[in-house]
């Protein structure tokens, strides 16, 4: 499933933010998906919810802002939102010489951690 591979590689993501700030619980995370990636985001969050297990993150909330994806022409520099499913056509020259300028990306924006500055607490806590 190609969300599962995509909740894998944001969980990574998150765990390495978590332990740069010396957390010890992630509460909550956002990330952004472009439109071009076809991500379903029910399936995004179910598959979130099962990498997450037995980790710091595994109640960590999933916000997901999904961005929607701009083509520009290579002929006539004119950006437009592509109907991905369908056509990449530029409606002024109507031809399929595009780049994707915007919504090809998944990014990981925010990562809410809880740092417990209490030594007690993280002791027996062996990665
Ligand atoms: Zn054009």
């Amino acid at each position: 499933m190609h969300e599962m591979s995509i909740a894998v590689s944001m969980l990574d993501g998150v765990l390495q933010a978590a332990a740069r700030a010396g957390a010890v619980r992630v509460e909550a995370i956002e990330v952004e998906i472009g439109a071009m990636k076809l991500v379903v985001p029910e399936a995004l969050q179910a598959a979130w919810e099962a990498v997450r297990a037995d980790t710091l993150a595994d109640e960590a909330v999933l916000k997901i802002e999904e961005i929607s994806a701009w083509a520009e022409c290579r002929q006539c520099g004119r950006r437009f939102e592509p109907d991905i499913a369908y056509s990449f056509l530029c409606p002024d020259c109507n031809r399929a010489d595009v780049e994707i300028v915007r919504g090809n990306d998944i990014v990981l924006k925010s990562v809410i951690c809880q740092v417990d500055r209490d030594p007690s607490a993280g002791e027996g806590t062996e990665a």
